[in-house]
């Protein structure tokens, strides 16, 4: 079998001529796998089309925010009410009200919110208004997290950075790096020496309490409860960045699975039920530090804008009525994950699977993987043959060893059978 992409290989030459590298985001162009980038035409449920009318079965959804399948009823009736007289007004309106009101009840640790139009907004607000509520320069990331394109955040950074071997990219200031102290995940230890050498001078931690961008890794047990008492002890502003794992773990996100509450929270994808939407929140006391309620500038042209925040409200709304969404997610992620487990054992293959709720990845790797440096030990080339055989049977994973797989809940028993079958076909090819 073996599917034709005439249509997408004319658009992606003629994509290379006006944009850089044929596409608007670097992990789309496929370098890490090869071959040349789909051109997608339309989604429904769990399924995407390309131009060439080939069908899919999506295990990315858009990186994240199509939790509830593409073209989700609910939603786009939403946008579809919203969108009368209503593109943007650049002044307050009553979703924005109750959006934030929407998202304080749904986020455990979040008391009061601003709207932005996407994660990397979110992330580079947070760390500002860390900073000038704490009066200090530094912040500690992570190696392997990725946190948007921020400056401040592409040090030893995950997700494209790396996969496209860029993790500390040009064009950052040496001020701007000098700024940024990174320590390997689920690493307690190096974040204390960190902090012994920086004395009342770190502002903020930063991490994706699960990480998603090199590949998906949980945090270890006790790390980030470890993280909550330094931050405490130390008066550091802890952040989660909850752009991946907010409303997809639980409908509180990371926090709520885990029981461990930040100071500051940031988020997307989900949030905007697949228009561009972010936002930043937490205690009332930090959050009253930004402009106009404190002094910490941040502002957005369309934050907040009507038809984004009707998307939305519609999906946040949807998952926060409807908690069967989330067991559901969890059986059949389940059934992803242990049927690929099975799959590996009839060939004795013996690959790391790691999976939080509805987020895993297949590890080209018999190690386990716990950090950054562990998630690189994975045979790319090896992930990046699995990813084509994948491909030609109709299933469209995440192009890059480092990136994380996200289950919708289009995703039917009968569907994730299609998937496995696939699996094992795959995995046997590669041997
Ligand atoms: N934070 C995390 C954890 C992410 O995964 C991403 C994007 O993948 C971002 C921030 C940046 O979000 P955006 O791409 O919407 O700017």
């Amino acid at each position: 079998m073996s599917l034709t992409h005439t249509t997408s290989q004319e658009l992606f030459k003629r994509a290379q001529q006006t944009i850089p590298g044929g596409v608007n985001s670097p992990v789309r162009a496929f370098r890490a796998v090869g071959g040349q980038p789909l051109f997608m035409k339309a989604a429904k449920g769990a399924y995407l089309y390309d131009e060439d009318g080939n069908q899919y079965l999506d295990l990315i959804n858009s990186w994240g925010p199509m939790i509830l399948g593409h073209a989700h009823e609910v939603v786009e009736k939403a946008v579809r009410d919203a969108l009368p007289g209503s593109l943007s007004f650049g002044a307050p309106t009553r979703r924005e009200v109750e959006m934030a009101e929407l998202i304080v009840s749904m986020i455990p640790s979040v008391e009061k919110v601003r709207m932005v139009n996407s994660g990397t907004e979110a992330t580079m607000s947070a760390i500002r208004v860390a900073r000038g509520y704490t009066g200090r320069d530094k912040i500690i990331k992570f190696e392997g997290c990725y946190h948007g394109h921020g400056d401040s955040f592409l040090i030893a950074a995950g997700s494209g950075a790396i996969t496209l071997g860029v993790p500390d990219s040009p064009g950052v200031t040496k001020g701007v790096a000098n700024d940024t102290l990174t320590a390997p995940y689920n690493d307690l230890a190096a974040v204390q020496t960190l902090i012994d050498a920086n004395p009342s001078q770190v502002a903020a931690i930063i991490l994706e309490p699960v990480v998603g961008n090199m590949g998906l890794v949980p945090p270890a047990q006790g790390f980030l409860q470890g993280l909550r008492d330094l931050c405490t002890k130390e008066g550091i502003v802890l952040i989660f960045d909850e752009v991946m794992t907010g409303f997809r773990l639980a409908k509180g996100g990371a926090q709520e699975l885990f029981g461990v509450m930040p100071d500051m929270t940031t988020l997307g994808k989900i949030i905007g039920g697949g228009m561009p939407v972010g936002a930043y929140g937490g205690k009332k006391d930090i959050m009253n530090a930004v402009a106009p309620a404190g002094p910490v500038y941040q502002a957005g042209t369309l934050s907040g804008n009507p038809i984004a925040m009707a998307a939305g409200m519609a999906a946040l709304t949807y998952l926060n009525e409807h908690p069967e969404v989330y067991t559901n997610l969890q059986r059949i992620s389940d059934k992803l994950v242990n049927g690929t487990k099975e799959n590996m054992r009839q060939l004795g293959l013996n690959f790391t699977v790691n999976q939080v709720g509805s987020m895993y990845s297949l590890f080209f790797t018999e190690q386990p993987v716990t950090d950054f440096d562990s998630a690189k030990t994975s045979d790319l080339q090896m992930f990046g043959r699995y990813f084509h055989e994948m491909l030609q049977r109709g299933i469209y994973l995440a192009p890059s060893q480092f990136e994380t797989l996200f289950v919708s809940a289009a995703i039917t028993e009968d569907l994730a059978d299609t998937y496995l079958a696939a699996n094992l076909e795959a995995l046997k090819a590669l041997q």
